[in-house]
């Protein structure tokens, strides 16, 4: 294959801490070489330059959090339905991308991981955003707590399953409900292996946070949904209230969570004060987003094509016959818009947010997340709206944006 010209970007970048203007972005390869203000690199003479004009340059987003889209759920175990959802979540600035299992059987699990490691082994910008690892998030949900996901598919951690899930070398991001059985030894083999530990689907009281704490867990999946209050610690336990996963996540500073800032799922409120409490360093931003993504209003199943629960999208959220969401059918692209809209964080940190946050926090932060020099090319054109324009990833343009 020839090697692509190098590239240069210029325009507004958006950095972690600040924007600058007049910026410059040049890669070489798969990799940005240097990032700086314009005129204080030679721009090479057979360099392809793109101008962001009156939008900005952003990092590509990273996203830990994702069940599908484009009418594809990871569940459903192949690598077609991978990369359909892939593709999908590219047009919407995801560069990296975190196939996230649901409950199901131990053989639609093993599927899953098996056709996103063939994926992630393939590379190609063709097939969309990079599969940067596997969030090991269902089966092992608590019961109460299982929200959309199909019951019969949740149980209680099992040593030798997980081993073998964990052993194919593709998990990096590994969820647990904090009052099962098993728990401490699920997080602490997930933690010896290098997993970011998340804490999600669950009902648990402080004390069980701070056992899966001291197994390593540091962070909880979409707060507010699917999580323990201190009403419903108390429907367990009775009285004394009893602290919750919202009281341990917001008390403690290493902990970090994720909101679904669909503006469905929760109120401006919240955002801004998941934003408030967490700070830009441990509030990520994730999709959830469904195989409704960018399909018509309708019915879809939640996770395996072949055998899960029906929802229905109205087009802006996925909702649970009688009740209840389930989850988003947005993008990456929408959660930094609405985070900057919708709350005082600022274009900087909404960014941050959808980008070198998360990458910080699953430990990918020196090739993923900003534009730094040694990192990958994964590069956003944004517009003055932040609407995506053009999508680089690993210094190739994603041409799939229809
Ligand atoms: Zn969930
Ligand atoms: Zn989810």
């Amino acid at each position: 294959m020839k090697e692509p010209q190098p590239l240069v970007f210029t325009g507004t970048l958006i950095l972690p801490d600040r924007l600058l203007s007049n910026g410059i972005v040049v890669c070489a390869g798969d990799r940005i070489s240097a990032v700086g203000s314009a005129g204080e690199f030679a721009i090479p003479r057979d360099a392809t330059v793109i101008e962001a004009g009156s939008g900005y340059l952003a990092p590509g987003y990273v996203d830990i959090h994702v069940h599908g889209g484009a009418n594809a759920d990871y569940m459903d175990g192949t690598r077609a339905a991978v990369i359909t959802a892939n593709r999908a979540h590219a047009r919407h600035g995801t560069t990296s991308i975190f196939p996230t299992t649901t409950t199901g059987s131990r053989a639609q699990i093993d599927a899953m991981l098996r056709a996103a490691r063939a994926v992630r082994d393939d590379g190609g910008v063709e097939n969309g955003a990079r599969v940067a690892g596997v969030h090991f998030y269902g089966p092992y949900f608590a019961e109460d707590k299982v929200g959309c996901h199909i019951v019969s598919g949740r149980r209680d951690p099992d040593p030798e399953e997980y081993q073998a899930h964990f052993d194919l070398g593709i998990v990096r991001v590994a969820t647990c409900a904090a009052e099962l059985p098993g728990m401490e030894a699920f997080f602490r083999e997930a933690s010896r292996r290098g997993y970011f530990c998340t804490c999600g689907h669950s009902n648990s009281t402080w004390t069980e946070m701070q056992r899966a704490y001291d197994a390593g867990m540091r962070h909880v999946d979409h707060f507010w949904c699917a999580m323990s209050s201190v009403p419903s610690v108390r429907a367990r336990f009775g009285t004394p209230s009893q602290g919750s996963m919202e009281q341990f996540v917001l008390m403690r500073s290493e902990m970090s969570t994720e909101v679904i800032a669909d503006l469905c799922h929760l109120a401006p409120e919240l955002l801004e004060f998941a934003y408030a409490m967490k700070g830009a360093r441990r509030l990520c931003l994730v999709t959830d987003a469904n195989r409704a993504l960018d399909m018509p209003p309708g019915r879809y199943r939640f996770g395996a094509e072949a055998d899960n629960d029906w929802f229905e999208s109205d087009g802006r959220v996925g909702f649970i016959p009688g009740g209840g969401l389930a989850s988003s059918i947005v993008g990456m692209d929408t959660m930094v818009r609405n985070m900057k809209t919708a709350t005082s964080c600022g274009i900087v940190d909404a960014v941050r947010m959808g980008s070198l946050t998360p990458a910080e926090r699953v430990g990918l932060d020196a090739d993923i997340g900003s534009l730094a020099a040694g990192k990958r090319a994964d590069i956003l054109c944004l517009d003055t709206d932040l609407a995506v324009k053009r999508v680089f990833i690993g210094g190739r343009e994603f041409e799939g944006r229809t």
